[in-house]
């Protein structure tokens, strides 16, 4: 039987070279700094002052709003300050200075047996647990769509090169996975789900198959990038599709991330918040690479002393935060590990290539792979003009900034810079 998948697409190198080492807890630095702004939305606000006792798990900022997320202390300790540092994506936020004494003295939330529908939305929404593939949208509204809704996806594609944490998720925590899809059908009253796993990792099939229960599926995919994009998944798995400008809800789905299953289930059972993950470092920028449970707000620059070993400095030139196709290169190490850091890959000059762009020879390759049907080259061509209604109209929103057209392009132009500042723009314009 032809394995599900989605139209166009590229296909980079998987380089899943720590797929096969077991999670182990990351050490924890002197201080962290809790980020404030650790999910799409509205920050967090302090609920703590400089001089406070806090405990591992206790909450040190509300949710700012109906979109926002409460965030927690990763350790026990003092607060020393509230400072600003700047985020993975370059922005400047409040960051909660915790000293660490390293007692690890918790606190949790109470366990939940047999939740209804109600409590774990409520539990969901008091542990922080936001989308950890990387949107880091906030999951209880997520789970409150607007549209009926029929089906549960659960996103373990993983289809970035290098990253494997939730491969090593379904490995070692599939029965918690499975669990906490269960928990997210019940939120949402759906009575069957998906859990869609690239086919080249017969060994997470094997033992999620051997967990899954209760309407809970196991789907093989082709390895294919972006597998696990949102709008590429839903068809691959149930042929729907969600139309331009419009959510998975529309077309009676809600798509949701591994961890994030894992989290709800830890929440839910454990009480225990959202304050530390699964998270991949890899490339060979540092000596030693792996798969880590990383307590929030550890700096990338301690991340980075830790693993590198004998490896000489100037051997790490690009550090990015998330995968090579969507991620963030990292102007320098001061950003902290938040909700989510699925990985951080240091590379040298060896495993990425730096080309000058040159003029574009109309291959239309970058048309031909764009799995939004979307015409790359064309938008850059308004952008390069500053025409960005031109942009608007070729349909630059549908974006979802996979980075397949700039890999495939043989003259290396920036389409997805280009594409950003487009956005960029036609959203300022929109908010004035
Ligand atoms: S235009 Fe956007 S959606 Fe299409 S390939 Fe490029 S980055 Fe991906
Ligand atoms: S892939 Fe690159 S060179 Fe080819 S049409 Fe697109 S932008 Fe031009």
């Amino acid at each position: 039987m032809a394995l599900k998948t989605f139209r166009h697409g590229v296909h980079p190198s998987a380089n899943k070279f720590t797929k096969d080492v077991p999670l182990e807890d990351f050490p924890v630095p002197d201080k962290v700094y809790i980020s404030l702004s650790q999910h799409i939305g509205a920050p967090a606000k302090p609920v703590v002052n400089v001089g406070d006792y806090v405990y591992e798990g206790q909450m040190v900022g509300e949710a700012g709003g109906f979109v926002s997320a409460p965030v927690f202390s990763s350790v026990s300790g003092m607060v020393k300050s509230i400072v600003k540092l700047p985020t993975a994506i370059g922005q400047m936020v409040d960051h909660i200075e915790i000293e660490n004494d390293f007692k690890y003295d918790k606190v949790s939330l109470p366990k939940l047996v047999n939740p209804s529908k109600e409590e774990i939305l409520q539990r969901v929404k008091d542990a922080g647990i936001v989308g950890m593939g990387g949107a880091t949208f906030p999951t209880h509204v997520k789970l409150a769509p607007k549209d009926p809704v029929d089906v549960l996806i659960i996103n373990g594609a993983e289809c970035e090169p290098y990253i494997t944490c939730d491969y090593r998720l379904f490995l070692e925590h599939a029965n918690e996975v499975v669990e906490g899809t269960k928990l997210l059908m019940k939120a949402l009253g759906v009575d069957k789900a998906y859990i869609g796993i690239e086919n080249n990792k017969p060994e997470a099939i094997k033992v999620m198959r051997e967990a899954a229960n209760g309407g809970v599926e196991i789907v093989p995919l082709k390895v294919k990038y972006p597998q696990g994009a949102e709008k590429q998944i839903i068809y691959a798995i149930t042929k729907r599709v969600v139309p331009a400008g419009g959510l998975p809800a529309q077309v009676g789905c809600v798509v949701s991330n591994t961890h994030t299953a894992y989290s709800v289930a830890k929440a839910v059972f454990d009480g225990e918040p959202l304050y530390k993950r699964a998270m991949t470092v890899s490339g060979d920028g540092v000596e030693k690479t792996g798969n880590f449970w990383v307590r929030g707000g550890i700096p990338f620059s301690f991340i980075y002393e830790t693993l590198r070993g004998e490896v000489p400095e100037c051997m790490s030139n690009k550090v990015i935060n998330g995968g090579p196709m969507m991620g963030f290169a990292q102007a320098d190490l001061r950003p902290v590990t938040a909700k989510g850091t699925s990985s951080l890959l240091f590379l040298s000059h060896k495993m990425f290539s730096e080309f000058e762009p040159t003029q574009c020879i109309n291959c239309g390759r970058c048309i031909n792979h764009c799995p939004m049907n979307l015409v790359p080259r064309d938008m850059e061509r308004a952008v390069i003009k500053e025409d960005f209604a031109r942009a608007e109209k070729l349909g630059v929103m549908n974006c979802i900034e996979c980075g397949s057209c700039a890999f495939i392009c043989p003259a290396k132009r920036p389409l997805v810079q280009a594409i950003r500042l487009a956005k960029k723009e036609i959203r300022s314009k929109g908010r004035k």
